[in-house]
């Protein structure tokens, strides 16, 4: 998983966090950049006019 800021292949972290507030529960990973810092959704969903 390369970050999309700085290219690194590096993760720090891993998040799984399920939507809530639309209630569909889906869970999307999330991982943090270990060279930047960034956080950012590890599958973009393919129908984010939904969100
Ligand atoms: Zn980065």
């Amino acid at each position: 998983m390369a970050c999309r800021i700085c290219g690194a292949d590096e993760v720090s972290e891993r998040i799984t966090a399920r939507e809530m507030m639309f209630g569909t529960r889906e869970a999307f990973e999330y991982f943090r950049c270990g060279s930047c810092g960034t956080l950012q959704i590890a599958d973009i969903p393919e129908d984010l006019g939904r969100f």
